[in-house]
């Protein structure tokens, strides 16, 4: 495993005090989180004037042996550097898809490279420029936490009537977890896919790690009543939850979320509607339930790429996900007025991770022949991840 199992994301309410090392950008180390890691060798400035062009000369010295993947939420500077860009779904099958490339630069974060190197061939490496690029959503729920959990429901005795589906924003022991208990893998396209499958086998549905798109998903698109769902806290004693509620509940939520989509709020949506006249909000399923149920159009990254695309000139858009996503369709879009939906602005700070520096140093160290900040799942975990996986590209 790529990972260390003891991850935490914050403090747990009973439980001692344990202290997190604040961590520079770049430097430091924290084996209990993605939060921060040492990065070897020596990055360049960010003020060095040349990194575009040592940039490009690293990757054309390297031709076909590199394949560079960036995610849509990565910044500028990097994503012009991608050989393909997409989202996490896109990014795991097209990485599959050049067996021939042994070197696969990863510009995403850490679960993104994970899946990538289990759905990729055995000689190929996959590296991430920066090894702190970790995801909160997905340090949310740890191995330990979902073990915990499951047998809490074998307690309530509704173990057996449960069918575990982790978002594909999960770590790859996560998704492991969900392989060995007959689940299944999700992206916010196919959520209600899956959660069709998983009903289909089970009368419960154990949903991974985030709460939202489970809720949005159940509530928006299968005809669940909010009642119908529990939140189960992997920081209360028993999730939180009565053997009553486990066995009343048809849903059972995860309590992760975005700390990017999260903070997207009704008010938003409202601001936005006052201060623009006739604009569509048009949000990720990530945010929410209320700027879900207050927006005009919900969708996964790639939707909301498509919507922009086909929509009228002149037409206002105010858009809730990732910011560096949204001024790239601005620019792209200049006939239409886009926006971001919040007045502050909201990065996702662990995919900024990977800057220019990064990916020169890592660039250029390939092009040496050193193979630096590899992701490697081990054996076994990577197994039951690709049943899970493999279970979503099945999906009906
Ligand atoms: S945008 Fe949210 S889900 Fe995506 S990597 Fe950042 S924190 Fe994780």
């Amino acid at each position: 495993m790529t990972v260390t199992p003891e991850r935490t994301t914050g403090p747990v309410p009973g439980a001692p005090a344990r202290d997190l090392p604040l961590l520079l950008l770049g430097a430091g180390s924290d084996p209990a989180s993605e939060r921060g890691v040492d990065c070897p060798g020596e990055l360049p400035p960010a003020s060095d004037p040349d990194l575009v062009e040592r940039a490009r000369a690293a990757k054309a010295a390297l031709g076909d042996r590199v394949f560079v993947l960036g995610h849509h939420y990565q910044r500028d500077e990097v994503i012009q550097f991608a050989d393909v860009t997409g989202d996490s779904f896109k990014l795991a099958q097209q990485a599959a898809a050049r067996p021939e490339a042994p070197y696969i630069v990863f510009c995403g974060v850490h679960f993104m490279a994970e899946s990538a190197d289990i759905l990729t061939a055995g000689h190929q490496q996959v590296v991430l420029p920066d090894l702190a690029a970790g995801c909160s959503m997905a340090d949310m729920a740890t191995f330990d936490q979902v073990e915990e959990c499951w047998e809490v429901l074998e307690d309530a005795g509704i173990a057996d009537d449960v069918v575990p589906v982790t978002y594909m924003n999960s770590s790859a022991d996560i998704k492991a977890f969900v392989g060995r208990h007959g689940g299944v893998v999700c992206t916010s396209s196919n959520a209600k896919r899956a959660l069709d499958w998983a009903y289909s086998r089970g009368k419960k549905v154990l949903f991974l790690p985030d709460q939202h798109l489970g809720r949005n998903t159940a509530v928006l698109e299968m005809g669940f009543s909010l009642d119908d769902c529990v939140v189960y806290s992997p920081h209360r004693p028993e999730g939180g939850l009565s053997q009553r509620q486990l066995r009343d509940a048809k849903m059972i939520l995860w309590k992760g979320h975005c700390s990017v989509h999260g903070r997207f709020t009704k008010e938003s949506v409202d601001d936005v509607r006052a201060r623009v006249p006739g604009v569509n909000v048009l949000v990720h399923p990530e945010c929410r339930h209320e700027v879900v149920t207050n927006a005009d159009l919900v969708g996964s990254t790639e939707f909301i790429i498509r919507t922009l695309e086909a929509a009228p000139s002149g037409s206002s858009w105010a858009i809730g996900t990732e910011l560096n996503l949204v001024k790239r369709l601005a620019n792209a879009h200049p006939d239409k007025n886009v926006m971001f939906l919040d007045k502050a602005v909201c990065f996702c700070s662990t995919m900024n991770r990977i800057d220019l520096p990064h990916l020169v140093w890592s660039l250029e160290s390939l092009a040496r022949g050193e193979v630096a900040n590899v992701i490697r799942v081990d054996e076994e975990t990577a197994h039951y991840a690709r049943v899970a996986l493999d279970q979503m590209l099945a999906l009906p």
